[in-house]
Order: structure tokens, then C-alpha cells, then sequence
């Protein structure tokens, strides 16, 4: 029998689930990962340290803080010491910050887990810049077709979000009811943008203020504390219809009637709209949500030879990392499996 590190694996994607499939399954296989963009980590990214995707980590997220400790980072308190900010129409007022269950965030942002993972990678071949168009099933491989080459392997892991999956030419095709439940699942926060403020000190600390704010009039809906060692600041998530094109100056000015500052004391204004990400949402996803979506999509019957591994594929905490954890060690145990038999 091929000893399995014969056998070849190609990874679509180098999110979290991408880098840590590659990571769990590199002793096995000789793995190569393909990615879209010029860069690693998919929604996980960060600007000068600062979060622009996920911020944070809940103490249920077992499987998430075990790689963190495994990886020998950083947690610390998301702060929300102090009262809040309710912004409406002709007057801020403060409330108690409410009481929610603990956020945890990454010292040096969440890019280190990326980059930790990275690391700990050996002889994986990564492709960035190489979007993946088509995905062959053969005989005795799969063909996967990138804008640049064609790659052959015995097994192939997609990890694209389902509505970036569902646009992928799929031979033989996918069936009309798993291409159906694929194009229906909103990729969890492609409808979002967020916007991080640096500040020259967190005045908001001094003044008795959590930073938290919920807002009627936006840009920014809702407002955080992002502060890290290095640098004072908020995060907001921008609201759907807010008027981009003067964004910066209406972000300035949503600051200076919030708490009265100088416009001096904002050193800059950082801004990543997921919604325009092409390899991350599509148009669809561009809609709001009334709650969070009930994910997770059994793809097992297409072939035993394709796997799909994006957070919203996964049963448990899909759309969170620590979906996209579970999901990956789920695929990855499946893999072994069968790969040893
Ligand atoms: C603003 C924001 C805030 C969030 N907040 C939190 C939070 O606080 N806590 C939390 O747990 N989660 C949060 N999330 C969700 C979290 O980011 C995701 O669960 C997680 O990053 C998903 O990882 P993934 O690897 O499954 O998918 P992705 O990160 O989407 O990875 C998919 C990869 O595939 C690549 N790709 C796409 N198309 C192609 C193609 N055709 N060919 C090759 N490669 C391709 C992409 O570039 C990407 O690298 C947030 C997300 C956003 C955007």
C-alpha cells in the first residue's frame, strides 16, 4: 500500500481553515494551498495591529483558545469598564455598558494566530495570487484549475465560504439541491464593513466611558474599544446605508459630537468593507441579517476525493473561527481515516 505521504493534497484557501487543515494534515500528505488574494488569512486581517475582521474569542470557543495556547499566544479582557453611549438624533446619552458574556481578544491581533500557523508549516507549498476557477473529479485524481495552472491531487479541501464554493465548475456537476442550499447561505459577515479610529490617547477611558456606543445616526452603528499596547482605539461596524463617499469627515464628525474632541486627537481612520472583498462575500451578501444564521451543509456525497471546510459549513459555531476550527479537525479526522485504509 502508498504509504499516505505519497499521496498529494490541495488546499483551496489559506484562511484559518485552510492553514490549519495544512497544519494538521502535513504529516501525511504533500500539500500544496492555493490561495486567491496576495496575501494569507482570509477574513482574519489586521492594519498596524489593528483587527479589521474578527476581534474576539468567547470562553465557550474551546477549540479556538486550545490553538491559541497551543501556539503560545496572548489573550487579554476586551475592556468595557464604564458607562456606554446611546447616539440618537439631537442628543448622546450614557447608559450602563451591558453586561454580555466575557470577549477575549489576541495581543498583537488575531494576525498573529495566522501568522503563528503559518510558521509552524513545513514543506507546504503556497500559492498565493492564484484564484481557483474549476475542480475536476477523475479517476484516480482531481484536477483543480487556477487562473495560472492546472494542479493534480488525490484529494482536494475547498475552504471558500459556500457562495464563492457555489461559483467554482464543479465536473461532474454539484446537484441542484446542494448548489440551491449553497447560494442560499450568507457568508457571516460579508455584509459588514468596519472602520478602526486611532486616537492619541483613550480619553473615552478617562472619561468614564467603556467606548461602546450604539448609534442611530452612524457612520458607525456600532462602536468598541480596540485599543492594543501600542495605540488608543474604537472599532466600529459602519452602518448599511451610511454615505461612503464622505465616510472619513463623517467619521470625524460622529467622534467630535460623541465625546467632544478636538479633531487633532484622531491619528487615523483604517476601513475594510468585507462587502467589496470578491473573494470573501458576493453581491447577496451585501443584506442584513436578523440573526445569526443556522449554518452548517453536508456535502458528503459529492465525492471521496472532494472536501469543503469553510466555517459555514461547519454544524458547530458555524461563522465564528472556532467554526472553522471544528470543521477542519471534523475534515481532517475524516481524511486520515481514510486514507489509512
Ligand atoms: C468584520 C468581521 C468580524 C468578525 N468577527 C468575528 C469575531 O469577533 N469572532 C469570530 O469568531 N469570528 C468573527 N468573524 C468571522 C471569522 O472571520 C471567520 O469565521 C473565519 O475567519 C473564517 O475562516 P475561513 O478560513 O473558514 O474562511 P475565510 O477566511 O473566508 O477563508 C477563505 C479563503 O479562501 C480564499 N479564496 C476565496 N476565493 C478563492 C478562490 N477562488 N481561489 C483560491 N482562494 C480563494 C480567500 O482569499 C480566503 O483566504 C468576523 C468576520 C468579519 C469579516
Amino acid at each position: 500500500m502508498k504509504s499516505s505521504k505519497q499521496k498529494r493534497l490541495v488546499i483551496v484557501g489559506a484562511g484559518v481553515s485552510g492553514l490549519y487543515l495544512a497544519y494538521l494534515l502535513q504529516e501525511e500528505f504533500h500539500i500544496t494551498i492555493l490561495e486567491a488574494r496576495e496575501r494569507v488569512g482570509g477574513r482574519i486581517f489586521s492594519i498596524k495591529g489593528h483587527d479589521m475582521g474578527p476581534s474576539w474569542v468567547w470562553p465557550h470557543h474551546t477549540e479556538v483558545l486550545s490553538l491559541i495556547e497551543h501556539l503560545d499566544l496572548q489573550l487579554f479582557r476586551q475592556y468595557t469598564k464604564g458607562y456606554a453611549l446611546y447616539d440618537v438624533q439631537g442628543r448622546v446619552e450614557r447608559f450602563d455598558t451591558p453586561a454580555s458574556m466575557p470577549s477575549f481578544r489576541v495581543e498583537g491581533s488575531l494576525s498573529t494566530l495566522i501568522s503563528a500557523l503559518h510558521e509552524k508549516l513545513q514543506d507546504v507549498k503556497l500559492h498565493c495570487n492564484e484564484s481557483v476557477e474549476a475542480i475536476k473529479v477523475q479517476q484516480e485524481c482531481v484536477q483543480v484549475k487556477t487562473t495560472k495552472e492546472v494542479y493534480e491531487s488525490e484529494i482536494v479541501i475547498s475552504t471558500l465560504p459556500p457562495r464563492l464554493t457555489a461559483k467554482l465548475h464543479f465536473s461532474p456537476s454539484l446537484e441542484e439541491s446542494v448548489l440551491t442550499r449553497l447560494k442560499a447561505t450568507q457568508t457571516w459577515m460579508g455584509n459588514s464593513a468596519k472602520c478602526v479610529i486611532e486616537f492619541k490617547t483613550a480619553f473615552w477611558r478617562e472619561k468614564g466611558l467603556s467606548g461602546f456606543t450604539f448609534s442611530h445616526i452612524g457612520p458607525l452603528g456600532e462602536i468598541h474599544d480596540a485599543s492594543t499596547t501600542n495605540s488608543a482605539a474604537l472599532f466600529g461596524f459602519v452602518n448599511l446605508h451610511a454615505d461612503m463617499k464622505n465616510f472619513t469627515q463623517n467619521v470625524k464628525e460622529q467622534m467630535i459630537r460623541l465625546f467632544d474632541i478636538d479633531e487633532e486627537e484622531i491619528i487615523n481612520i483604517y476601513l475594510v468593507d468585507w462587502k467589496r472583498e470578491v473573494y470573501t462575500s458576493v453581491q447577496e451578501d451585501a443584506k442584513s441579517l436578523s440573526a445569526h444564521p443556522q449554518y452548517g451543509i453536508d456535502m458528503s456525497s459529492y465525492s471521496h476525493r472532494v472536501f469543503f471546510s469553510a466555517t459555514e459549513f461547519s454544524y458547530e459555531e458555524g461563522g465564528y473561527i472556532e467554526g472553522a476550527i471544528r470543521q477542519a479537525k471534523k475534515i481532517s479526522k475524516e481524511i486520515l481515516i481514510m486514507s489509512r485504509v
